[in-house]
C-alpha cells in the first residue's frame, strides 16, 4: 500500500478541473498516456492487454487466439500481473540507471559527481577540479559538442560528445575507440596529435 509521502503512489481520480471522457477507450488512453509522458519527459513502461494477448497467441501458436474482456479481467488481477511494474522499477534502481541520467546530463561530474551547475556546453560534463588538460591547465569544453578532452592515466579522453540523436552516450572513452560523431572524431584526433606533440615542450597541449 503506498503511503503519501510515496511519489509513485497511484490515485483513483484526477486532478480538479480535469475529466476524463466517459467514452475513453483503451487505446486512446495510451495515446494520451503517451502524449502526457512526452509532455512532462516521463519514463514508462505499460504491460496492457495486448501484451496478455501477445503471449496467449506465442504460447498456443494461434495467432488470432484472443482474450475475452472476462479473461483479461482474470489476468490483470493475477499476483504475477501485479508484480510486473514493481519488478521493472526494482531492475531500473537497481542498476541506478536514473543516477547515470546525472552524468549524462551534465548535472553532476563524470568523475568525481559533484554537482555542477552551468550548462555542459562550459563544463563538458567535469567540474573544475576535473577539468584540467595535460599539463594541469584548464581545459574548455567545446560549446558545439559539449565534447571535452582531458588526460587520465596517460589516456586522451573524451567526454559525452553529442550524438546524432542529441543523446550523449559516451562516458569518457579513449578517443581510440569512441565512435563519435565526424566533428568530434575530427576534433579528437586533432587533440590526440596535439597530446603526442606535448611531449615537445614547446607544445601547448591540448585544446579543444
Ligand atoms: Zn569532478
Amino acid at each position: 500500500m503506498p503511503s503519501a509521502a510515496d511519489p509513485h503512489a497511484r490515485g483513483s481520480g484526477v486532478p480538479d478541473g480535469v475529466a476524463l471522457p466517459p467514452d475513453l477507450v483503451e487505446a486512446d488512453a495510451r495515446l494520451l498516456v503517451d502524449a502526457l509522458a512526452a509532455r512532462f519527459g516521463w519514463a514508462y513502461a505499460i504491460w496492457d492487454r495486448a501484451d496478455a494477448v501477445t503471449a496467449l497467441r506465442e504460447q498456443q501458436l494461434d495467432e488470432d487466439d484472443d482474450l475475452s474482456d472476462a479473461e483479461w479481467t482474470r489476468a490483470a488481477r493475477t499476483p504475477t500481473w501485479a508484480a510486473l511494474a514493481p519488478l521493472a522499477r526494482h531492475v531500473v534502481q537497481d542498476r541506478d540507471l536514473i543516477g547515470d541520467t546525472l552524468p549524462e546530463a551534465g548535472i553532476a561530474c563524470w568523475l568525481c559527481s559533484r554537482r555542477l551547475t552551468a550548462p555542459p556546453g562550459t563544463t563538458g560534463r567535469l567540474c573544475d577540479r576535473c577539468r584540467i588538460g595535460p599539463q594541469g591547465q584548464p581545459a574548455v569544453a567545446d560549446p558545439v559538442t559539449e565534447g571535452l578532452y582531458w588526460l587520465s592515466h596517460g589516456i586522451l579522453m573524451y567526454a559525452a560528445p553529442r550524438a546524432q540523436d542529441n543523446a550523449p552516450s559516451h562516458k569518457g572513452l579513449p578517443v581510440d575507440v569512441a565512435d563519435l560523431d565526424p566533428l568530434a572524431t575530427a576534433r579528437a584526433r586533432e587533440a590526440q596529435a596535439a597530446l603526442h606533440a606535448f611531449a615537445d615542450p614547446s607544445g601547448e597541449g591540448i585544446r579543444p
